[in-house]
């Protein structure tokens, strides 16, 4: 590893699984920097002048502006608006193969800005650890092959039935502000969530076979135990964690999901109205399109039991599997199709989560 790389911790997966609060709580930790859906950062934060997690429109915010000033002298420049205009034309479903594969003049230029990019965040922020939200698979792919970004990978699954239920919900975005933006957060159908469910985590397995370091987190295991979650993802970029944090930090982040704008110190806890909203027909048919992936999650078709523990592994390397363990489980576990339905296991940490409390206002659905 080149000393001279900027550490990237990456929470990659589906949306609605959580990622903005586990962002928010990552960023408790001492020499990081939160910058959200960074994906975002050209179309909405600089394009559409949306909020950032500061409360200020990004362009004016205290990091972004400084970053656009020495990046490209003003988000205001011609190289600026430039910018905006390459990773829209990059942020397309049809570029998605050239984007992980790493062809084309775009994925190239992007990879190019990208690389002065993070280490300027870095700079400006004094952080030694930038924590992106981005989820996409395909930003995750651009990053790995940025020659000045060390990636690191926390690898988020949730029940494919809680996230096809949260998908169908509407949400306002705060972060549109007065700006361009829309003003909710698309619904999505169960057949266009599933797949995507499906795709995304094969792409992140993937990525974590190409010596990307990588932890896999379950979205209902962290809420459950923040302290062991974040320890296990701290622990990927070398940082130590200081317990379970008291509040959550807002940071500078990009789009997301309406919790970034939260209080602080908000109680959290597992969002599991799909196990009595979803429906009996749209449930079976989720489960029997996720199954192998699923099943190898500890995901149970089962209402009652939906979620079953999974065994985790000391740092260090599954015997004879190769695969990087940093705490979670090893990519096998899951990749394998070991199939861990009605398997047991020693399931989640010791460490109680921050404030948890059946008061709906705390339910962590991003
Ligand atoms: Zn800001």
């Amino acid at each position: 590893m080149r000393p001279d790389r900027t550490k990237v911790l990456y929470i990659g997966g589906e949306g609605r699984s959580g990622s903005t609060v586990l962002e928010r709580l990552l960023a408790t930790t001492p020499g990081t920097c939160a910058i959200g859906e960074a994906k975002y950062l050209f179309a909405l934060g600089i394009g559409s002048k949306e909020l950032c997690g500061c409360g200020r429109p990004v362009p004016e915010c205290e990091l972004w502006s400084e970053v656009g000033n020495r990046l490209v002298g003003g988000w205001d420049s011609a190289e600026g608006k430039g910018l905006v205009d390459l990773f829209a034309a990059l942020d397309r479903p049809r570029k998605i193969p050239a984007t992980v594969a790493g062809r084309g003049d775009l994925v190239r230029r992007a990879r190019e800005v990208l690389a002065d990019l993070y280490p300027l965040i870095a700079e400006v922020s004094g952080a030694s650890v930038i924590i992106d939200s981005s989820k996409h698979p395909a930003w995750a792919y651009l990053l790995a092959g940025t020659e000045t970004v060390d990636l690191r990978v926390v690898h988020l699954v949730r029940h494919p039935s809680g996230v096809v239920q949260s998908w169908s919900r509407p949400i306002e975005r705060p972060q549109a502000g007065a700006g361009k933006g829309e003003q909710l957060m698309p619904a999505h159908s169960a057949l266009e969530v599933t797949v995507r469910w499906d795709i995304f985590n094969g792409l992140f397995h993937r990525l974590a076979r190409r010596s990307v370091p990588t932890v896999l987190v379950r979205y209902e295991d962290y809420v459950e135990d923040i302290g062991g979650t974040l320890r296990a993802s701290l622990g990927l970029v070398g940082l130590e964690c200081g317990g379970t944090p008291e509040t959550m930090t807002r940071g500078h982040g990009i789009a997301g999901n309406p919790s970034r704008f939260a209080d602080d110190g908000q109680a959290i806890m597992v969002d599991d109205r799909w196990i009595t909203e979803l429906g009996r027909i749209k449930h079976t048919l989720v489960s029997a399109a996720t199954w192998r992936k699923r099943s190898a999650y500890g995901y149970r078709y089962r209402r009652s039991e939906p979620v079953v523990p999974l065994v985790r592994h000391a740092t260090g390397r599954a015997a004879g599997t190769g695969d990087r363990v940093t705490g979670g489980v090893t990519d096998s576990d899951t990749e394998g199709g070991s199939g861990t339905e009605g398997g047991s296991g020693s399931g989640s940490g010791d460490d109680p989560a921050v404030r948890r409390s059946r008061d709906r206002s705390g339910v962590v659905d991003d």
